[in-house]
Protein backbone atom coordinates (compact mmCIF):
# COMPACT_ATOMS: atom_id res chain seq x y z
CA UNK A 1 0.00 0.00 0.00
CA UNK A 2 1.72 3.41 -1.39
CA UNK A 3 2.28 5.90 1.65
CA UNK A 4 2.10 9.45 0.82
CA UNK A 5 5.36 9.81 0.18
CA UNK A 6 4.80 7.59 -2.78
CA UNK A 7 1.77 9.01 -3.43
CA UNK A 8 3.40 12.99 -3.93
CA UNK A 9 6.31 11.55 -5.74
CA UNK A 10 3.39 10.35 -8.86
CA UNK A 11 1.66 13.57 -8.61
CA UNK A 12 5.33 15.51 -9.09
CA UNK A 13 5.16 12.88 -12.27
CA UNK A 14 1.63 13.94 -13.32
CA UNK A 15 2.23 17.33 -12.68
CA UNK A 16 5.26 17.65 -14.75
CA UNK A 17 4.30 15.23 -17.91
CA UNK A 18 0.40 15.40 -17.73
CA UNK A 19 -0.51 18.98 -16.66
CA UNK A 20 -2.04 21.14 -19.29
CA UNK A 21 -2.69 18.21 -21.61
CA UNK A 22 -5.96 17.68 -23.54
CA UNK A 23 -7.87 14.60 -23.85
CA UNK A 24 -8.37 13.19 -27.06
CA UNK A 25 -9.77 9.70 -25.88
CA UNK A 26 -10.10 7.26 -23.50
CA UNK A 27 -10.33 3.43 -23.56
CA UNK A 28 -11.62 1.39 -20.62
CA UNK A 29 -10.13 -2.14 -21.15
CA UNK A 30 -11.37 -3.25 -17.64
CA UNK A 31 -14.72 -2.62 -16.47
CA UNK A 32 -13.69 -3.01 -12.59
CA UNK A 33 -11.03 0.12 -13.04
CA UNK A 34 -13.90 2.53 -13.27
CA UNK A 35 -16.60 0.51 -11.32
CA UNK A 36 -16.05 3.65 -8.61
CA UNK A 37 -17.88 5.81 -11.58
CA UNK A 38 -21.02 4.30 -11.99
CA UNK A 39 -22.41 5.58 -15.42
CA UNK A 40 -20.26 3.11 -16.00
CA UNK A 41 -16.56 3.11 -18.92
CA UNK A 42 -18.09 4.82 -21.80
CA UNK A 43 -19.85 7.69 -19.88
CA UNK A 44 -16.29 7.81 -17.96
CA UNK A 45 -14.55 8.14 -21.39
CA UNK A 46 -16.89 10.59 -22.76
CA UNK A 47 -17.04 13.06 -19.84
CA UNK A 48 -12.90 13.33 -20.07
CA UNK A 49 -12.38 13.39 -24.10
CA UNK A 50 -11.72 17.34 -25.17
CA UNK A 51 -11.14 18.20 -21.16
CA UNK A 52 -7.24 19.49 -20.10
CA UNK A 53 -5.90 18.26 -17.23
CA UNK A 54 -5.17 20.66 -14.26
CA UNK A 55 -1.79 20.22 -12.20
CA UNK A 56 -2.74 16.82 -10.26
CA UNK A 57 -3.40 17.35 -6.36
CA UNK A 58 -3.14 15.41 -3.44
CA UNK A 59 -4.40 15.32 0.25
CA UNK A 60 -3.17 12.44 2.47
CA UNK A 61 -2.47 9.38 0.09
CA UNK A 62 -5.32 10.47 -2.51
CA UNK A 63 -4.54 11.91 -5.83
CA UNK A 64 -6.62 13.47 -7.98
CA UNK A 65 -6.65 15.81 -11.76
CA UNK A 66 -9.11 18.66 -12.22
CA UNK A 67 -10.39 19.15 -15.33
CA UNK A 68 -10.31 22.64 -16.51
CA UNK A 69 -13.50 24.21 -16.39
CA UNK A 70 -15.51 21.92 -15.40
CA UNK A 71 -15.97 21.51 -11.90
CA UNK A 72 -15.36 17.85 -12.34
CA UNK A 73 -11.93 15.91 -10.92
CA UNK A 74 -10.41 12.56 -11.85
CA UNK A 75 -9.90 10.60 -8.68
CA UNK A 76 -7.30 7.93 -8.85
CA UNK A 77 -7.46 4.72 -6.21
CA UNK A 78 -4.58 2.79 -6.46
CA UNK A 79 -4.92 0.85 -3.67
CA UNK A 80 -2.60 -2.40 -3.17
CA UNK A 81 -0.97 -2.62 -6.31
CA UNK A 82 -2.06 0.62 -8.87
CA UNK A 83 0.27 2.36 -10.58
CA UNK A 84 -0.33 5.42 -13.22
CA UNK A 85 2.36 5.46 -15.82
CA UNK A 86 3.07 8.00 -18.55
CA UNK A 87 4.41 5.89 -21.29
CA UNK A 88 5.55 6.40 -25.02
CA UNK A 89 2.47 5.43 -27.33
CA UNK A 90 4.36 2.98 -29.16
CA UNK A 91 5.66 1.14 -25.62
CA UNK A 92 3.71 -2.38 -26.08
CA UNK A 93 0.80 -2.34 -23.47
CA UNK A 94 1.73 -3.67 -19.97
CA UNK A 95 -0.21 -7.50 -19.17
CA UNK A 96 -2.40 -5.33 -16.66
CA UNK A 97 -3.22 -2.17 -18.49
CA UNK A 98 -6.57 -1.09 -17.26
CA UNK A 99 -7.21 2.42 -18.59
CA UNK A 100 -5.45 4.30 -21.74
CA UNK A 101 -5.35 8.11 -21.52
CA UNK A 102 -4.81 9.61 -25.17
CA UNK A 103 -3.79 13.16 -25.57
CA UNK A 104 -4.06 15.30 -28.38
CA UNK A 105 -0.95 16.99 -28.68
CA UNK A 106 2.49 15.53 -30.16
CA UNK A 107 4.00 15.05 -27.10
CA UNK A 108 3.76 11.35 -28.14
CA UNK A 109 3.34 10.06 -24.36
CA UNK A 110 -0.11 8.82 -23.01
CA UNK A 111 -1.07 8.32 -19.24
CA UNK A 112 -1.77 4.75 -18.50
CA UNK A 113 -3.36 3.16 -15.26
CA UNK A 114 -2.28 -0.43 -14.23
CA UNK A 115 -3.14 -2.48 -11.82
CA UNK A 116 -2.42 -6.51 -11.34
CA UNK A 117 -5.38 -6.65 -8.71
CA UNK A 118 -7.71 -4.37 -9.83
CA UNK A 119 -8.42 -2.73 -6.22
CA UNK A 120 -7.87 0.75 -7.34
CA UNK A 121 -9.40 2.66 -10.31
CA UNK A 122 -10.36 5.60 -11.69
CA UNK A 123 -13.24 7.96 -11.40
CA UNK A 124 -14.40 11.36 -12.05
CA UNK A 125 -16.34 13.45 -9.25
CA UNK A 126 -17.59 17.01 -8.48
CA UNK A 127 -15.58 18.99 -6.67
CA UNK A 128 -16.03 19.51 -3.02
CA UNK A 129 -18.08 22.75 -2.41
CA UNK A 130 -16.27 25.99 -1.68
CA UNK A 131 -12.69 24.07 -2.32
CA UNK A 132 -9.98 25.78 -4.22
CA UNK A 133 -8.30 22.99 -5.38
CA UNK A 134 -10.47 21.11 -7.02
CA UNK A 135 -10.80 18.57 -3.90
CA UNK A 136 -13.20 15.52 -5.11
CA UNK A 137 -16.39 15.71 -2.80
CA UNK A 138 -16.03 12.02 -1.89
CA UNK A 139 -12.71 12.80 0.34
CA UNK A 140 -14.32 16.42 1.32
CA UNK A 141 -13.89 14.23 4.80
CA UNK A 142 -10.04 13.95 4.60
CA UNK A 143 -8.18 16.53 6.72
CA UNK A 144 -4.70 17.95 5.34
CA UNK A 145 -1.70 16.00 6.19
CA UNK A 146 1.57 17.40 7.23
CA UNK A 147 3.33 18.75 4.55
CA UNK A 148 0.81 20.65 3.16
CA UNK A 149 1.20 24.54 3.67
CA UNK A 150 -2.08 24.82 4.94
CA UNK A 151 -1.87 22.40 7.78
CA UNK A 152 -3.06 23.83 10.85
CA UNK A 153 -0.81 23.02 13.58
CA UNK A 154 -2.61 24.61 16.74
CA UNK A 155 -5.85 23.20 15.90
CA UNK A 156 -4.16 19.75 15.08
CA UNK A 157 -2.53 20.32 18.59
CA UNK A 158 -5.82 21.14 20.47
CA UNK A 159 -7.80 18.47 19.06
CA UNK A 160 -5.48 16.08 20.69
CA UNK A 161 -5.95 17.35 23.80
CA UNK A 162 -9.61 17.28 23.51
CA UNK A 163 -10.28 13.84 22.05
CA UNK A 164 -10.07 11.08 24.53
CA UNK A 165 -7.90 8.77 22.07
CA UNK A 166 -4.35 7.68 21.89
CA UNK A 167 -1.79 8.87 19.75
CA UNK A 168 -1.58 6.13 17.27
CA UNK A 169 -4.76 6.04 17.13
CA UNK A 170 -4.69 9.76 16.45
CA UNK A 171 -2.22 10.03 13.63
CA UNK A 172 -4.11 7.56 11.72
CA UNK A 173 -7.23 9.19 11.91
CA UNK A 174 -8.19 10.89 8.58
CA UNK A 175 -10.25 13.04 10.24
CA UNK A 176 -7.57 14.53 12.37
CA UNK A 177 -4.48 14.38 10.10
CA UNK A 178 -4.28 12.43 6.72
CA UNK A 179 -1.53 10.54 5.01
CA UNK A 180 0.45 8.82 8.00
CA UNK A 181 0.09 5.36 7.61
CA UNK A 182 1.58 2.88 10.15
CA UNK A 183 4.71 2.84 8.86
CA UNK A 184 5.53 6.27 9.10
CA UNK A 185 3.54 6.48 12.78
CA UNK A 186 5.70 3.37 14.27
CA UNK A 187 8.86 5.79 12.70
CA UNK A 188 8.16 9.30 14.30
CA UNK A 189 6.55 8.15 16.99
CA UNK A 190 10.30 6.16 18.28
CA UNK A 191 11.70 9.24 16.87
CA UNK A 192 9.37 11.24 19.52
CA UNK A 193 9.71 8.48 22.20
CA UNK A 194 6.19 8.05 22.73
CA UNK A 195 4.63 4.92 23.30
CA UNK A 196 1.73 4.35 20.35
CA UNK A 197 -1.25 3.71 23.81
CA UNK A 198 -0.35 7.30 25.32
CA UNK A 199 -3.58 9.28 25.57
CA UNK A 200 -3.52 12.17 23.66
CA UNK A 201 -4.81 14.46 26.32
CA UNK A 202 -1.42 13.80 28.40
CA UNK A 203 0.27 15.35 25.71
CA UNK A 204 1.87 18.62 26.19
CA UNK A 205 1.93 21.27 23.65
CA UNK A 206 5.70 20.79 23.31
CA UNK A 207 5.66 17.50 23.55
CA UNK A 208 2.38 17.49 20.51
CA UNK A 209 4.76 20.11 18.20
CA UNK A 210 7.59 17.61 18.67
CA UNK A 211 5.74 14.78 17.45
CA UNK A 212 4.56 16.75 14.45
CA UNK A 213 8.17 17.73 14.01
CA UNK A 214 9.24 14.14 13.86
CA UNK A 215 6.47 12.77 11.69
CA UNK A 216 7.10 15.70 8.80
CA UNK A 217 11.30 14.73 9.14
CA UNK A 218 10.04 11.38 8.21
CA UNK A 219 8.00 11.59 5.65
CA UNK A 220 10.53 14.41 3.50
CA UNK A 221 13.15 11.78 4.58
CA UNK A 222 10.80 9.22 2.62
CA UNK A 223 10.02 11.93 0.33
CA UNK A 224 14.08 12.95 -0.65
CA UNK A 225 14.40 9.53 -0.97
CA UNK A 226 11.63 8.27 -3.12
CA UNK A 227 11.56 11.43 -5.63
CA UNK A 228 15.24 10.88 -6.94
CA UNK A 229 13.03 8.57 -9.63
CA UNK A 230 10.55 10.73 -10.39
CA UNK A 231 12.42 13.05 -13.32
CA UNK A 232 11.97 10.38 -15.45
CA UNK A 233 9.63 9.84 -17.76
CA UNK A 234 7.94 6.59 -16.10
CA UNK A 235 5.43 7.92 -12.93
CA UNK A 236 5.14 4.74 -10.59
CA UNK A 237 3.59 3.73 -7.72
CA UNK A 238 4.13 0.40 -6.10
CA UNK A 239 4.61 1.43 -2.83
CA UNK A 240 8.43 1.23 -2.87
CA UNK A 241 10.46 3.79 -2.59
CA UNK A 242 13.79 2.73 -1.22
CA UNK A 243 12.90 4.25 1.89
CA UNK A 244 11.60 1.35 3.39
CA UNK A 245 14.65 -1.14 2.87
CA UNK A 246 17.26 1.60 4.23
CA UNK A 247 16.14 4.35 6.18
CA UNK A 248 13.45 2.60 9.15
CA UNK A 249 14.20 2.52 12.51
CA UNK A 250 11.25 0.88 14.13
CA UNK A 251 8.69 -0.54 11.66
CA UNK A 252 9.85 -4.51 10.55
CA UNK A 253 12.58 -4.52 13.50
CA UNK A 254 11.36 -6.93 16.13
CA UNK A 255 13.86 -8.28 17.65
CA UNK A 256 16.95 -5.94 16.60
CA UNK A 257 18.48 -3.98 18.66
CA UNK A 258 17.24 -0.01 19.06
CA UNK A 259 19.64 2.35 16.87
CA UNK A 260 19.64 4.92 19.80
CA UNK A 261 19.98 2.16 23.29
CA UNK A 262 20.60 -1.13 21.88
CA UNK A 263 17.53 -2.68 24.10
CA UNK A 264 15.54 -5.73 21.39
CA UNK A 265 12.44 -3.80 19.90
CA UNK A 266 9.24 -5.68 20.33
CA UNK A 267 6.04 -5.92 18.07
CA UNK A 268 2.75 -6.04 19.09
CA UNK A 269 -0.50 -7.00 17.56
CA UNK A 270 -2.67 -3.47 17.10
CA UNK A 271 -5.81 -3.03 15.81
CA UNK A 272 -5.53 -5.58 13.20
CA UNK A 273 -2.13 -4.21 12.35
CA UNK A 274 1.54 -3.96 14.05
CA UNK A 275 3.29 -1.59 16.37
CA UNK A 276 6.64 -1.58 16.40
CA UNK A 277 8.89 0.22 19.19
CA UNK A 278 11.45 0.27 22.05
CA UNK A 279 10.31 -0.86 24.94
CA UNK A 280 13.10 0.94 27.00
CA UNK A 281 13.07 4.45 25.00
CA UNK A 282 8.98 4.26 24.39
CA UNK A 283 7.61 3.53 27.90
CA UNK A 284 3.74 2.04 27.88
CA UNK A 285 1.75 4.94 29.78
CA UNK A 286 0.69 3.79 33.64
CA UNK A 287 -2.39 3.99 32.94
CA UNK A 288 -4.14 1.92 30.70
CA UNK A 289 -6.14 4.42 28.34
ZN1 LIG B 1 15.63 2.37 22.69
Amino acid sequence: MPELPEVEVVRRGLERWVAGRTVAGVEVLHPRAVRRHPAGGADFAARLTGRRFEPARRRGKYLWLPLADTGTSVLGHLGMSGQLLVQPEAAPDEKHLRIRIRFDDAAGTELRFVDQRTFGGLSLHDTAPDSADGLPDVIGHIARDPLDPAFDDAAFQAALRLRRTTIKRALLDQSLISGVGNIYADEALWRARLHYDRPTATLTRPRSAELLGHVRDVMNAALAAGGTSFDSLYVNVNGESGYFDRSLDAYGREDEPCRRCGTPMRRRAWMNRSSYFCPRCQRPPRVSP
